[in-house]
């Protein structure tokens, strides 16, 4: 496909590809139809991609603030020039509508912006001392960064990945997702055509369990930043134990939505109904969990149902495609498996429930009721276009189902009364909280979570100084 560019490794400014190296074929999931070879790399490829780094680190992080600045600026002038270029490459290699992938784009020019005007604000602080002696407080990068984005943003996870570590004046090993490759590979590119040392940032593809063991054995990486599901990112966690690196973990989620009877009824559906397909519900922060008091929840379940049986469902490249493909087998495999089960132990579906077509991995957007606490879906983060709408008696009996799971990524809660909000604000356990609206989201805002669904933030001033460690220098 002549749109999709040919794929390769970027490493110390090399574009790598080819000799003996394994490879793996990137799919479209619209269609099933390859689109290219993924090189993958092997231990020597690791080891450049380290040493790289290592000189990357002692360049950059005496680079003056402003030079970093300029280069992030430059990459997001050159990401919203090249917005549809690359629009276009996520939606072949990953499904979602083009409208999205233009979003998202946008998402990463103003991450790119924001970071760009908070590197140049990391202050330290100097202490009160006795006799003239001199204490000051720094903020310094913490070194070699190995960052792992998955599939589901494929520009917007490497855009945090980088962003952050290059702000801070640290280097970068990027391994995106092999399933959408050559996003994260364009918005590299930005940087490097933006001014960025070539040293500073590496894109590595490979078999994942072999590159984190590789980078995170090594020395040189001084901290880990992972987003993925809670399962790996316990394993990588323990890895990094080894060499005691850093972690920011942003894992899985099981979001909760509560409804209460005093909610605005048609707004509240019209908001969560398009927050809920967006991605095909590949989102971390995706609503799952419905938790709608009695007195509304015959309107919601209904008003939802029709609304998710009238989304379209198509190829993200065609106009009008509200919802598309999802990104790989294993999704609607997932799907089937856990709306089965939900099925099974009582549960009704009043929509979906089943795949699209024979070519492609589409799956119908799909809604549940009244499933019990001991189906496999409202323990397990389904990952996908179904919802899940159960039933509820008041305050109390909501906010403890809201806290059930070990997950604590966003909730989200709609009502009319101000001092509930203030009552959700503080009892939720989660670390985005949307009261009335589903925008938990922005540049400047810290994006992470509590409990199982991982430690540390990104985006934000927070995202920055999670690349940063602190140091006390007394002077006598
Ligand atoms: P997975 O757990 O196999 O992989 C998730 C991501 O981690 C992928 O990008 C994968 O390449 C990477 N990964 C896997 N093993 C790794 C390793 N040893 N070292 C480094 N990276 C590794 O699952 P999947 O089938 O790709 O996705 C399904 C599940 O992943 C979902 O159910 C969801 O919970 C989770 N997920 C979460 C996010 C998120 O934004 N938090 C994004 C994508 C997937």
């Amino acid at each position: 496909m002549s749109e999709y560019p040919s794929l390769h490794m970027l490493i110390d400014g090399e574009q790598v590809s080819g000799g003996s190296r394994r490879t793996h074929t990137v799919v479209n999931p619209a269609t099933g139809e390859a689109l290219g070879e993924l090189p993958l790399a092997d231990a020597a490829d690791l080891d450049r991609a380290l040493d790289a780094a290592a000189r990357g680190f002692a360049l950059w992080r005496d680079a003056p603030a402003q030079q970093r600045a300029a280069v992030l600026q430059g990459a997001a002038r050159l990401m919203h020039e090249r917005q549809e270029e690359i629009a276009r490459i996520a939606t072949l290699e990953q499904g979602k509508p083009l409208a999205e992938s233009r979003i998202e784009v946008m998402m990463n020019v103003g991450l790119f912006n924001f970071y760009a005007g908070e590197c140049q604000r990391l202050y330290g602080r100097s202490l009160v001392r006795p006799n003239g002696m001199r204490s000051t407080v720094v903020h310094e990068p913490v070194g070699v960064v190995a960052a792992f984005a998955p599939w589901n943003f494929p520009i917007g996870n490497p855009g945090r990945k980088l962003g952050a570590p290059i702000a801070a004046g640290c280097s970068v090993i990027l391994k995106s997702a092999e399933e959408a490759p050559a996003s994260a590979l364009a918005v590299l590119q930005c940087l490097y055509d933006a001014g960025l040392p070539k040293e500073v940032a590496q894109a590595v593809f490979g078999v994942p369990d072999e590159v984190s063991r590789h980078l995170l054995g090594s020395p040189i990486v001084r901290k880990l930043s992972f987003t993925g599901s809670t399962v790996v990112g316990k394993h990588l966690a323990r890895l990094a134990t080894e060499n005691m690196q850093r972690t920011t973990m942003e894992l899985g989620g099981h979001g909760p939505v509560l409804v209460f009877d005093d909610a605005e009824l048609q707004k509240t559906l019209d908001t969560v109904v398009g927050h809920k397909f967006r991605n095909a519900g590949q989102v971390c922060v995706s609503p799952t969990r419905f938790i709608v008091e009695r007195g509304v929840f015959e309107a919601f379940r209904d008003g939802f149902a029709e609304r998710a049986r009238r989304i379209k469902v198509g190829s993200g490249l065609d106009a009008g495609t509200q919802m598309g493909p999802m990104a790989n087998p294993r999704r609607p495999e997932a799907m089937d498996r856990l709306i089965k089960d939900a099925v099974a132990r009582g549960a009704k579906l009043h929509c979906g429930g089943e795949r699209i077509g024979n070519q492609g991995y589409f799956y119908a957007p799909s809604v549940l009721s009244e499933v019990p606490l001991d189906a496999a879906i409202m323990n397990e983060e389904p990952f996908g276009p179904v919802a899940i709408i159960n039933r509820f008696e008041d305050e109390a009996a909501m906010i403890q189902e809201a806290n059930r799971l070990p997950y604590g990524l966003a909730a989200y809660a709609w009502t009319g009364d101000a001092k509930r909000q203030q009552r959700l604000g503080r009892y939720l356990e989660a670390g985005m909280v949307g009261l009335n609206t589903t925008m938990i989201g922005g540049a400047d805002s810290p994006f992470g979570g509590v409990k199982w669904s991982g430690h540390g933030s990104e985006d934000g001033p927070e995202g920055v100084l999670a690349c940063m460690v602190t140091k006390a220098i007394h002077e006598g």
